[in-house]
């Protein structure tokens, strides 16, 4: 029950809804959302609306505000959660996580911004300079990691095409002494292509219209990003001012964080490297590819520091072992060429990207910590992935960001059950488990050993090149046709929604998902030759070495397959889950309140789905089981004390706990609570309204 603010702002807190029903809580998320509240609790999960416009909410003055308060003691607030994780971090000393959910648009990466800002804002009084330099660093990754990981895509003009998780480490005095930065899955496809309306990564326009002319002649580029096979989807209304001036944030950033000047020039030829490879064209001669022009040999060979021949080898051929070790070179169809083009480009841009991360890793690296000096060092981790995610037509890359919010989900109502038994048993106050939608059945079919969608993919993968996507299809059919989450159009011949030898459909908790298995085996095995790889570890240049450390095998030694990209994210994901389930969780649940962008539309039926998915009617409901509401002795009485004889100005009984039972006996309310052994419980929210409305009719 936040106080400050008045009635007509609506419930600050879902679990104060007369009834949990959905068209209350839309009417409440509404009411706020038009009047500038765009947060709101349910007990601890803030539950946040995008505004589409500036607040005045983050300032200086806000900090001071939430700064060490409590959390029902101001209106609900981003600052207000993070206080709290911080304040179970240094008192408790406990790690803590906040978990940052929502769709595309919703607002999660700026809200984790905010979260970072708090956190630096409270922190460091004494000014320590590493402590500051830790800070900077911290902050600044935000602006270089979304050049690279970041795209104007139809639903966000600055799209996170990743997931990140981020920890902070703190010392003992809560100041930030390090942190570590795990990047999930970038969407590495966008290199190549973009839907219509959208564009690549930032990064490529910003060096096309932000870098001197100089320096952009010196990597033989033109301002004109339609020139460029890659990025000239996005070029209409690309031009924007911005570009340019990000191109130099983001210069300042990586020399803040502690890039070189020769790292800086090496991360800026990949990327022109990346677009003169997608400008190379194959003809065929004969049986085999040759390049079309071969003057751009010279200019690509320059930037990635290799001889042209060795370029041109790596282009038109690949080397594979032929019976008795021995190698032999076999030309590629002009087809295979490009493809194997196609796919260099995307593995060098996510190699750049996976490059950069481990740099400011080890510009943050806490090795140094001594903890036998220093104390234990906590952690507050910053989650900020991708929501789920149903498009018109929804591919491999939309099946594992919806995997791992099933994931999420599931660890969600886990969580938050546990953490409501775990209070209860702490205070001391029975009570009985409720029953709540388990996600469990839909997580196993995605990623049981042997069985699920995953390892019949790999299982595809592996069988000779004759398996095609179709056939990966069928063989789902056959093993999974039983499985009440998973149909396709041959299990369901009636359903025309669905394409025959094409689709498949998931029922995830946020509703029916219809796949199509075109690209799942090619995007899964994600086959880069070997050629390329060696080719770019013998590169001269240190920075495209350092990404290419499988390049030094020979092509006898690459027996082993490479894990593919459905198992990779599976494990990494399995691996996040289990370091969140390990710390004290916090959430954030955003949602979009309109596609239009438009900070003063709040399209119910778009609320009403996410506000379905996310679980947070029975996000409510599992809260309002229980007790609705809790509070520690002294502050209940601080507030309700006026309104009992007993109580005002001050009680004279041997305990606040014998005080607020003597208040609640007074008003009738003895069968709705239960008193833990530092904390009030109050079952019901009606019995804090009328606690309420004697306190205001005062
Ligand atoms: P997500 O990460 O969930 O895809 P973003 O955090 O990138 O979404 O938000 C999308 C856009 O919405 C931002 O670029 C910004 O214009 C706007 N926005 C989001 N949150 C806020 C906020 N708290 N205040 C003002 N604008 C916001
Ligand atoms: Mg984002």
């Amino acid at each position: 029950m936040a106080e400050l603010e008045g009635p007509e702002f609506g419930k600050a807190d879902f679990v104060l809804l007369d009834e949990v029903t959905m068209e209350q809580f839309l009417q409440n998320l509404r009411l706020r959302f038009l009047q500038g509240r765009i947060y709101t609790y349910i007990g601890e999960v803030v539950v946040a609306v995008n505004p589409y416009r500036a607040l005045a909410l983050y300032g200086p003055p806000a900090v001071e505000h939430y700064r060490g308060r409590e959390l029902y003691e101001r209106p609900p607030h981003l600052f207000a959660l993070a206080d709290a994780a911080y304040k179970a971090m240094k008192r408790r000393a406990k790690d803590t996580c906040i978990v940052i959910s929502g769709e595309s648009g919703a607002g999660k990466t700026e809200a984790s911004k905010y979260i970072m800002q708090y956190i630096a804002a409270i922190t460091n009084p004494s000014q320590r300079a590493e402590v500051e330099r830790v800070k900077n660093v911290l902050l600044k990754s935000n602006c270089v990691l979304e050049a690279f990981g970041n795209a104007k895509t139809n639903r966000n003009d600055n799209s996170s095409r990743f997931g990140k998780y981020m920890d902070i480490n703190f010392d003992f005095k809560g100041d930030p002494t390090g942190g570590h930065i795990h990047n999930y899955l970038l969407e590495k496809s966008r290199v190549l292509q973009q839907q219509p309306g959208e564009r690549n990564f930032h990064a490529f326009y910003q060096l096309l219209l932000g870098a001197p002319a100089a320096l952009l002649a010196s990597l033989h580029l033109c301002r004109d990003p339609g020139t460029y096979r890659y990025t000239q989807e996005g070029t209409p209304g690309s031009a924007c001012g911005d570009d340019a001036a990000g191109y130099r944030a983001v210069e300042e950033a990586m020399s803040i964080i502690g890039f070189s000047q020769e790292e800086m020039g090496s991360v800026r030829r990949i990327l022109a490297a990346i677009l003169h490879l997608g400008n190379i064209g194959f003809m065929a001669e004969g049986e085999v590819a040759a390049v079309e022009d071969m003057a751009q040999l010279p200019v690509l060979a320059e930037l990635v520091a290799t001889a042209p021949e060795n370029l041109h080898r790596a282009l038109l051929t690949r080397t594979v072992a032929a019976g008795g070790g021995e190698l032999i070179e076999k030309g590629h169809s002009p087809k295979e060429a490009a493809y194997a083009r196609d796919a260099c480009a995307k593995a060098i841009y996510e190699r750049l990207f996976c490059w950069i991360v481990g740099r400011i890793n080890a510009g943050i690296a806490t090795h140094g910590y001594d903890a036998r000096l220093h104390g234990k060092s906590t952690v507050i981790g910053v989650l900020d992935i991708y929501g789920f995610e149903i498009f018109d037509t929804n591919s491999f890359e939309q099946f594992c960001i919806n995997y791992c919010n099933e994931k999420l989900q599931q660890l969600f109502i886990e969580l938050i059950l546990r953490q409501e038994q775990a209070e209860y048993q702490r205070e001391g106050i029975t009570w009985q488990s409720i029953e709540y939608f388990s996600n469990e059945p839909i997580v196993e079919l995605v990623e049981q050993p042997h069985r699920g969608i995953l390892a019949l993919l790999d299982e595809a993968c592996l069988a000779a090149g004759t398996v095609t996507d179709s056939l990966f299809l069928a063989s789902m059919d056959t093993r999974l046709g039983c499985h009440p989450h998973y149909t396709s159009r041959k299990l369901c011949p009636t359903d025309k929604t669905m394409e025959f030898n094409r689709d498949f459909r998931i029922k995830h908790y946020a509703g029916d998902v219809t796949y199509s298995v075109e690209g799942f085996l090619d995007k899964n095995k994600d086959t880069l030759f070997q050629d390329f790889k060696r080719l770019l570890y013998n590169s001269t240049d240190p920075v495209l070495r350092a990404m290419w450390p499988d390049g030094e095998q020979s092509i006898t030694e690459v027996t082993k397959r490479p894990l593919t990209t459905g198992t990779l994210f599976k494990n990494s994901i399995v691996a996040l889950v289990e370091n969140l389930a390990s710390k004290e969780p916090y959430y954030v649940r955003c949602i979009k309140p309109n596609d239009q962008k438009s900070p003063t539309l709040f399209d119910e039926e778009r609320c009403r789905h996410q506000v379905s998915y996310l679980g947070l009617l029975e996000n409510v409901r599992v809260r309002r089981a229980g007790f609705a509401y809790r509070q520690p002795y002294h502050r209940f009485l601080l507030r309700y004390k006026m309104t009992c004889e007993y109580t005002w100005p001050n009680h004279l009984m041997a305990s606040d706990r014998e005080a607020t039972q003597a208040l609640l006996e007074q008003h009738g309310f003895q069968d709705d609570v239960a008193y833990g052994h530092t904390k009030v419980f109050i079952r019901t929210p009606r019995t804090l309204f009328c606690l309420e409305q004697e306190r205001t009719q005062l």
